[in-house]
């Protein structure tokens, strides 16, 4: 770290604490404005998009602030960012949307003022994306869009989603997907909240029937929407690898605080379990780093992506799972439970990432790409050539 670095550090943590929002509202309509409210401070003085162009309100940082930004937001405990759109959406747009399109969406969706959410998965078409169905047909100077979108998360505050529909044949698998951007507020457009092991809403169904979306919110030709997806797949792997390694540094060191003050640090078992995921949190931000590196230095953020999502995954689950095993009984009682633990968190952390070896590609999807791109190995026959 340069001197310059460190001025940045403390400039930084100086803005952090000085704004800090405070705890979040319970009201869900209250925390989103409350969310919203907090990201338009950022972005108003030049806080937001540590990695984005400055053009579009970024901050266009170093790779040495980047990590210093990622490090200091943990552990001033702010939100973060809302929807999906910043990490999946922003990078494909950068890097084949046209000028004005640029212009028209980067900049709200990172001061918060529109959220964005990606409408990729249908019933039928998970893992096997190129099978999606959601049908788009050309009508003058616009396309008509028809289908179901499903696991959509944080469909329900969403003013935009980003969507691959079908607009080749039936058959036409990869080479007739479209990538479109769709007006969440549109008519034709249905959102139905699907509950999660939690209880909460995180993701939703989406229904389109025969919605209007204008020619010129296309990203991309039309039927080249399969090369941009795989951008975008790419960084949600990498999206907020080092935001969620700087996370977890200071989780770990929570979960060992609670053991500490239960008294269980004299157990050698529960000292190796916790010397195991100390090990694993500090490779996970090495890995994160090359990420960034591998983005800086190639716009891409490459294989590695899903060496990164496959550590951030089973390090969370792991590590909820060691917290509830520890409190024993405590551990699983609901946050309306007087005697809970830290208001249960740890045990919804555990239900909550029961997930994660799901979303943003399965373990098995990430495991193949691992095989095949970073050691070689021969390819899947069951999906898309490269
Ligand atoms: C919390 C969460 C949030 C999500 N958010 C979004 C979102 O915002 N937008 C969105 O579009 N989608 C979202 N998804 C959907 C997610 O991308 C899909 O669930 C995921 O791609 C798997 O698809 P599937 O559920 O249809 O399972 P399937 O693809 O049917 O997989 C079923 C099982 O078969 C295995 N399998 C499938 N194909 C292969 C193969 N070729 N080799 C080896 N094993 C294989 C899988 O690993 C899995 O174990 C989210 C999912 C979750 C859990």
């Amino acid at each position: 770290m340069t001197v310059e670095d460190e001025a940045f550090r403390d400039r930084l943590r100086q803005f952090l604490t000085g704004h800090h929002p405070g705890r979040p509202p319970k009201d869900p309509r209250e925390r989103l404005a409350w969310t919203k409210a907090w990201l338009a401070t950022l972005f108003d003085n030049g806080y937001a998009g540590p990695s984005w162009p400055r053009e579009f309100g970024g901050m266009e940082l170093s790779f040495a602030q980047q990590v210093i930004y990622h490090e200091e937001v943990a552990r001033a405990r702010v939100p973060g960012p809302l929807g999906t759109g910043l990490g999946i959406a922003a990078p494909t747009i950068i890097t084949y949307g046209t000028q004005e399109q640029k212009q028209r969406w980067l900049a709200p969706m990172l001061r918060g003022d529109k959220v964005w959410a990606q409408g990729y998965s249908e019933p039928e078409a998970g893992s096997d994306l190129p099978s999606l169905r959601t049908m788009a047909r050309r009508d003058g100077a616009d396309y008509v869009v028809s289908g179901q979108k499903v696991w959509t998360s944080h469909a329900a505050d969403a003013d935009i989603f980003f969507t691959l529909v079908r607009t080749g044949t039936r058959e036409s698998r990869q080479h007739g997907i479209t990538y479109l951007v769709i007006d969440a507020h549109a008519p034709g457009v249905q959102v139905r909240p699907l509950r999660d092991l939690t209880g909460g809403h995180l993701f939703a169904e989406v229904f389109f029937d025969d919605v209007r979306v204008p020619a010129g919110d296309r990203i991309g030709e039309e039927n080249d929407g399969w090369r941009l997806a795989r951008t975008s797949l790419g960084h949600e792997r990498a999206a907020g690898a080092m935001n969620q390694a700087a996370m977890y540094r200071r989780v770990l060191t929570e979960l060992e605080d609670l053991a500490r003050e239960r008294g269980l640090l004299a157990d050698p078992l529960v000292r190796d379990q916790l010397t195991d995921l100390e090990i694993r949190v500090r490779i996970m931000r090495y890995n994160a780093q090359r990420t960034i590196g591998d983005i800086l230095a190639k716009g891409e953020p490459g294989p590695a992506s899903s060496v990164s999502r496959l550590l951030v995954a089973t390090f969370e689950q792991d590590i909820h799972e060691l917290a509830v095993d520890l409190l024993g009984q405590a551990g699983l009682l609901g946050k309306s439970e007087s005697r809970a633990v830290q208001r249960s968190r740890w045990l919804h952390g555990f239900l909550r990432t029961r997930a994660s070896t799901i979303g943003a590609g399965t373990r098995e999807i990430q495991l193949n790409t691992v095989a095949e791109q970073v050691l070689g190995l021969p390819h899947d026959p069951g999906m898309p050539a490269r």
